[in-house]
């Protein structure tokens, strides 16, 4: 038995499912987790001494890859500083004109700890400046587990096959309309009907957690169209597209401009950071300043924001993006043309240093319903080949993939190597 498959049983003994989140136990794949011990650029090692090129990236924060060496430095001098100090600081004044500066719809940001506690802030946000109670979101979008989102939810829950999670009353399910990604006469048809009681759409512009699916064209103009109709707030869930579907997230990638913004995932660097921003109008209603409460113990803690921080600057970096973008040309084409060579059915999707590959006869996968009938064995089978030749992807069919800085043309052609060996062992 290998070393992970012994810590997993022992893991088992004391955390529900070995994991402390759930996508983590390859429910989604099947067989036992690999336990990781360090990770330097863009590679990982487990607790058995293998090395994996990772595509997964703590989902999604190492934009930089692994312990990039600005960040670890500026995270060592802040803790050295002090943990935690529960008042202002300035670090935490850097971080909001940093944000400002590389997202413009955002004028003021309020820093939180989680993409959960940004999205569940957001729409509370946005019923209160709104004094409705309905929620719009789509199926297979995942803005975390706040009871209000949790329904019809994507990335883990979609995967365990629990959508709408016991524990969430319907009193409060009943406040969220649901309706498909990429239909937005889905959307208007709801707002036909409740219009005047919708606080809010919350959509991710770039779908992430039912696998990688962008918006279509018109379809996020379509909201924001909607949203001004009907007074209701456009939020943009950019927790995964922010700094990765393009510097300013999918908002300038597609040139459309939400009311309010959530962010995770790149802006801490890898510690837990989140974040929510918009029109001042709407932030201004937010406590101290306004009645909606939100409040948080370790909100902008000195040593994520010196992570975040780091990470942002070097992001800035000329050259940095179009690196990114043309690995994951590299990796998606190569890709494309193994499996037509293995006669294997395939498609891939992009946005930015986001991607996403599909076992599927569609030529263009951009609905929830099309990645949810994709060839679940062709991806199983094909993740333990890579697994086993040291290519960490995600875990699940329903997650996307992210690159980062740190790969090189040598990673993604070692990546194709094995890829070239899962494929013809899938036509086999
Ligand atoms: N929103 C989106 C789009 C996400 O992808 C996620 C997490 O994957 C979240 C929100 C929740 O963030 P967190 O896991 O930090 O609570």
């Amino acid at each position: 038995m290998s070393r992970s498959e012994t810590l997993f049983q022992q893991a088992q003994k004391s955390i529900p499912g070995g994991v402390n989140s759930p996508v983590r136990a390859f429910n989604g794949v099947g067989g036992s987790p690999v336990f990781i011990e360090r990770a330097k650029g863009a590679y990982m090692w487990d607790a058995d001494g293998q090395r994996y090129i990772d595509y997964v990236g703590s989902w999604g924060p190492m934009i930089l890859g692994h312990n990039h060496p600005a960040v670890l430095q500026a995270t060592l001098a802040a803790a050295e500083r002090g943990l935690s100090f529960g008042t202002p600081t300035e670090v935490e004044i850097t971080m909001a004109e940093k944000i400002k500066q590389i997202v413009p719809s955002i004028e003021k940001v309020r820093m939180v700890n989680s993409g959960t506690e940004a999205t569940m802030t957001a729409i509370r946000l946005a019923r209160g400046y709104t004094g409705r109670d309905k929620i719009l979101k789509f199926e297979g979008n995942y803005h975390g587990h706040a009871d209000s989102l949790l329904v019809k939810a994507g990335s883990g829950a979609l995967t365990l096959g629990v959508p709408n999670s016991p524990g969430i009353p319907e009193d409060i399910a009943k406040h969220t309309l649901t309706v498909d990604y990429n239909d937005i006469d889905s959307v208007a048809k709801v707002f036909a009907e409740f219009g005047q009681d919708i606080a809010c759409i919350i959509v991710e512009p770039v779908a992430g957690n039912m696998n990688c699916i962008p918006p279509q064209p018109g379809f996020l103009e379509g909201l924001r169209k909607i949203c001004d109709d009907f007074g209701s707030v456009l939020i943009f869930d950019e927790v995964m597209s922010g700094f990765r579907a393009a510097p300013g997230g999918a908002q300038e990638r597609y040139q459309v401009i939400p009311d309010l913004t959530t962010l995770g995932k790149v802006i801490g660097g890898g510690m837990p950071v989140g974040a929510f921003g918009g029109k001042q109008a709407i932030m201004d209603h937010i406590a101290p300043v306004g009645p909606v409460y939100q409040a948080g113990t370790l909100s902008g803690n000195p040593v994520a924001m010196a992570a975040g921080l780091a990470t942002l600057n070097e992001l800035a970096k000329p050259g940095l993006y179009e690196q990114l973008y043309a690995r994951v040309e590299q990796l998606l084409s190569g890709m494309q043309q193994l499996a037509d060579q293995a006669g294997i059915p395939f498609t891939t999707n992009r946005a930015g240093s986001m991607f996403g590959f599909f076992f599927t006869r569609e030529k263009h996968v951009t609905s929830y319903q099309q990645a949810t009938q994709c060839n679940m064995e062709h991806f199983k089978r094909f993740y333990h080949e890579m697994l086993k030749q040291g290519v960490y992807l995600a875990p699940s069919a329903y997650e996307g993939g992210f690159m980062s800085a740190a790969h090189s043309e040598a990673d993604i052609e070692q990546t194709l190597a094995a890829a070239k060996i899962a494929f013809v062992a899938l036509a086999a």
